[in-house]
């Protein structure tokens, strides 16, 4: 005797299973070097369609190079000063020179990135009903006449400094961001990122931890800025990455500090990369740039309560994991 019987439907459940789509996200800056291990993070979920979108001017297809050609990841040579149409789900907006050396080579590309490039990602998140994180930057706070610096400090910005492209610049971002929100209703997250530090970052670009890791293994003096009791905290990427995912799956918008509050004067840091990786070399004290600020650490008790998270890892355990990186890189090994 045959059956006639269909076979059942799927389950309504089974259903929605089978139809659920990956969630398709947008990574501006991902070539660079937070954006870089963001994109590794994110695409280690299986649901995850990952889209870089980079102009290169300071990351590299190097630093993605293990996923190009992967069904599930896109990388596109587009600038976000132009209009940029496609379908996404979720946009992690990162795209934005990092360095000092970098932001000021071209400041008004710099501002027109900030406030033209974030215009841009909110019109797309508007159009497509995307969540949008912004890495907006401790620098926000400027000169900070109050220490550590929580979320609600207004900051000490100079508006026409040579740092101003950058500062200024991601101050008119997080107000676009509100302003979108507000006006549009838009889900946003913002994140004030704290100077952060790891594999992949540019070895010329003139960041402390990146110069004196370089000079250390070249033998050459690790160049102090004077007076050197300026201040920063340093920030494993690896934890960092963490807080971004963190910040944007939660429901909160920020903006939230992210950052490790270890704090250490640039002296200090100059004697742990000597002690770590190269005792032979000196320390030399040099000029300083305009408008330097002198201390920075972050108030992340809102990280904390927020999203659950805090940094794990210490500067001292961070710092040989880049010098790793660096040997590679420089093609210096241990021996020397
Ligand atoms: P990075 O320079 O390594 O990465 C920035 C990326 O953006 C690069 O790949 C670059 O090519 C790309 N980019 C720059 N302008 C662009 C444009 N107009 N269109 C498209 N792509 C463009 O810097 P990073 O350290 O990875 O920083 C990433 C983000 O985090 C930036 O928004 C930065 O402001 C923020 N942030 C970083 C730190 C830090 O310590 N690294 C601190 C605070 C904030
Ligand atoms: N935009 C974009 N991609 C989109 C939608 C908009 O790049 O999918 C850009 C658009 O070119 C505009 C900006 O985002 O310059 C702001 O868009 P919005 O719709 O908010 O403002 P309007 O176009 O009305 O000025
Ligand atoms: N700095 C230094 N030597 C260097 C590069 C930077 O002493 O070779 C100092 C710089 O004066 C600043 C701190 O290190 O006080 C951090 O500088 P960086 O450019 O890394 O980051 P940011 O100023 O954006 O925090």
């Amino acid at each position: 005797q045959t059956s006639t019987k269909q076979p059942p439907l799927p389950s309504p459940l089974r259903f929605s299973k089978f139809f659920q789509s990956n969630m398709r996200i947008l990574v501006t800056g991902g070539a660079g070097f937070i954006g870089s291990h963001l994109v590794d993070r994110l695409m280690e979920n299986e649901k995850n369609e990952v889209i870089v979108a980079d102009n290169y001017f300071t990351g590299s297809k190097d630093n993605l190079k293990k996923w190009i050609g992967h069904p599930r990841f896109e990388l596109i040579r587009h600038d976000v000063t132009e209009p940029l149409l496609i379908e996404v789900d979720q946009i992690y907006h990162l795209a934005c020179p990092a360095s000092p050396i970098f932001y000021k080579y071209n400041p008004v590309k710099t501002i027109k990135t900030n406030v033209i490039g974030t215009l841009n990602m909110l019109g797309l998140a508007k159009r497509v009903g995307a969540r949008i994180l912004l890495t907006s930057t401790s620098e926000v706070y400027g000169d900070p006449l109050v220490h550590p610096q929580p979320e609600s400090y207004w900051g000490n910005v100079n508006p026409i400094g040579v740092r101003s492209c950058y500062d200024e610049g991601k101050r008119v971002a997080e107000t676009l961001m509100f302003d979108y929100h507000r006006q549009h209703g838009l889900e946003i997250r913002i994140a004030r990122i704290f100077n952060t530090y790891g594999p992949r970052m540019n070895i010329d670009d003139g960041r402390v931890v990146s110069n004196f890791i370089a000079q250390a293994l070249r033998g050459e003096p690790l160049t102090v800025q004077s007076p050197g009791t300026q201040t920063r905290s340093f920030c494993y990427v690896s934890d960092m990455v963490d807080g971004l995912i963190r910040l944007m799956e939660g429901p909160n918008t920020g903006p939230i500090n992210l950052g490790n509050p270890g704090e250490f004067t640039m002296v200090e840091l100059a004697e742990t990369v000597k002690e770590l990786i190269n005792p032979k070399v000196e320390i030399k004290m040099v000029e300083n740039t305009p408008d330097d600020p002198r201390q920075r650490k972050p108030d992340i008790s809102q990280a904390k309560e927020l999203l659950g998270w805090e940094p794990k890892i210490k500067l001292r355990d961070g710092l040989p994991r880049m010098e790793e990186d660096f040997r590679l890189r420089l093609g210096v090994d241990k021996s020397n």
